[in-house]
């Protein structure tokens, strides 16, 4: 009696044809990169995709082929996401803040046939247009009124273009693993990696993160994608969002605090996401103008650390539960989401706060390790670091074109960060395993530090970094960006450390900057920061 169930492969187009079947009015509010507020609907987005299956179709793409994506978060963009893969193609998620010579080499490591892009982001496709190797075609996404002038050879206005398909058409039948989507990894090492997601392992994705126990996503929710659609699959929400049937709103190219907190408002979303950065800036704003957020009942905050003094704040001032998450580009991306389990909630507020500096615990799906630099299992104790290993449904399993296998043969992936796990399995990231401080033998984490720096009020950004020491091997230093107008004294930012660390754990020095170097991705570049560091000659105290 083998295999009598039928056979359903686990295809993307499923997805948005249960959206537009059960939810068909449930809308989509954008802020359009042309400017107004504009509405769709799931029964919408799904014809429009048809249509854009259709049209790629008879410029020839289909199984094999890959369709480059630079777009913000828009109700087009999901047309998008669902267009490409149901005409059997893979879509390369483009982000424009690349440096050219990065985009140039995604743009044609992938093969992208054809290009799909916002009508302001034409300028960062014009600049590099000769240097690449397999685009044939520009799509601009906007209407024949807001066509851009440009230099570039045969473009293609989206609005018509579709508008030529009457949408009677079946998403093409692949296989579940064929290849879906496609996104790097923002190479901060050597050249950026692809990692290809296939129709099933984006489907058992989006079901894990819809989970209670995750993003809790369902029919109720309002979701609004902050962190783009281009980085790191969206976290999922492109395909969690129609899968449960929830509104979306989409803040377009507009992400300053004040244009944010508007679309939480008109838009009365439910649930939000994005990495601590931008909260960060929201919590200001609303502090500096009095403003108050009524809808908003969870905001998820992961890409990198965030801060105590973040989650309090949603919390307490703003009854917002923060749901701490972590994952990356290679795991599609979700891999933990800090959720209470019975034995968190029978916890102290404050002790429940400890536990939500901790990135969580995985789904179903997901499964995570700690190990030595050997290889032997380390302990859950919450208090052993060591290198964290992930296998699952949706974590790589070999990059773009890379001959090697990126698992080993258990199917464990190095995530390259360094982590804890409690005996509830909740695990917290200690470090990066190349930014991890090494002195005298022992580790300190240089998440935990900035954590603490970030704290005090004169401060608007942390980054710690270890410093070639000749005896301890590294000492720690902390590299400082005041808040606007206020000058911290140094001692009493290692006074405010010293309440939470051992005494040789804290740094040995405060370096004031103006502005701390950032990744394509947002996040600080202790790469270029050491290199800063080390271009100015300077030297540890004593
Ligand atoms: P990159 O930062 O290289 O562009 P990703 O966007 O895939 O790649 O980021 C993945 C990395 O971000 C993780 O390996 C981890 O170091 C870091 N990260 C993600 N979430 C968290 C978190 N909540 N706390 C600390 N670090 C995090």
């Amino acid at each position: 009696m083998h295999n009598l169930m039928q056979d359903w492969p686990m295809l993307v187009g499923r997805i948005i044809d249960h959206a537009a079947r059960f939810h068909p009015k449930r809308k989509l509010i954008t802020r359009s990169v042309e400017g107004p507020i504009v509405e769709s609907t799931w029964a919408k987005t799904r014809a429009n995709s048809l249509r854009v299956s259709q049209a790629l179709q008879k410029l020839g793409i289909g199984s094999g082929d890959v369709v480059g994506v630079m777009a913000w978060n828009t109700g087009r963009h999901m047309e998008v996401w669902f267009g490409v893969p149901g005409a059997g193609a893979a879509l390369h998620t483009l982000n424009p803040r690349l440096f050219a010579d990065q985009l140039v080499y995604v743009i044609n490591h992938a093969e992208d046939k054809v290009l799909m892009i916002d009508h302001d982001l034409v300028p960062i496709i014009e600049a590099i247009w000769d240097r690449l190797t397999h685009v044939k075609h520009v799509v601009i996404l906007t209407d024949a009124d807001h066509m851009p002038d440009t230099s570039l050879p045969d473009v293609t206005c989206y609005e018509e273009w579709i508008a030529e398909g009457d949408g009677d058409f079946d998403w093409v039948k692949v296989d579940e693993t064929n290849a879906c989507g496609i996104c790097y990894t923002s190479g901060t090492t050597g050249n950026p990696k692809g990692v290809v997601y296939t129709h099933r392992s984006n489907t058992l994705h989006a079901m894990a993160s819809v989970q209670p126990d995750m993003l809790g996503l369902s029919s109720s929710d309002t979701i609004m994608p902050v962190v783009p659609l281009f980085h790191a699959n969206g976290w999922s929400i492109g395909y969690a969002a129609p899968m449960v049937g929830a509104r979306m709103v989409m803040p377009g190219r507009d992400m300053t605090p004040g244009a944010l907190h508007e679309m939480l408002q008109i838009g009365r979303v439910s649930i939000t996401a994005a990495v601590p950065t931008i909260w960060m800036l929201l919590l200001q704003h609303m502090e500096a103008e009095g403003l108050t957020l009524e809808a908003l009942e969870r905001v998820v905050i992961g890409g990198s650390s965030c801060p105590r003094a973040v989650i309090e704040k949603f919390q307490n001032n703003y009854d917002v539960q923060v749901l701490h998450a972590w994952g990356m580009t290679e795991l599609s991306p979700l891999g933990t989401v800090c959720s209470f389990k019975p034995e968190v909630l029978e916890m102290e507020s404050a002790a429940r706060v400890d536990v939500q500096e901790t990135t969580g615990h995985p789904p179903f799906t997901v499964d995570i390790k700690i190990t030595d630099d050997a290889g032997q299992t380390l302990p859950w104790d919450n208090a052993t670091q060591g290198r964290l290993w992930a296998r699952g449904a949706a974590v790589v399993g070999r990059y773009l074109k890379a001959d090697e296998h990126a698992a080993d043969a258990d199917g464990w992936f190095d995530t390259g960060d360094v982590s804890t796990i409690d005996e509830n399995g909740y695990m917290r990231i200690t470090d990066r395993s190349k930014d991890v401080i090494k002195s005298g033998g022992e580790w300190i984490s240089s998440i935990e530090l900035e954590n603490v720096a970030v704290g005090h009020p004169d401060v608007a950004e942390a980054a710690a970094i270890g410093v070639p020491h000749e005896k301890w091997d590294e000492r720690p230093i902390l590299v400082i960006v005041p808040r606007p107008g206020a000058t911290p004294e140094k001692q009493a930012i290692l006074d405010l450390v010293g309440t939470r660390f051992a005494k040789w754990q804290v740094p040995d020095d405060v370096v004031f900057m103006d502005e701390i170097p950032h990744t394509a991705t947002g996040k600080i570049s202790k790469l270029n920061l050491r290199k800063i560091l080390q271009d100015t000659g300077y030297k540890l105290p004593g």
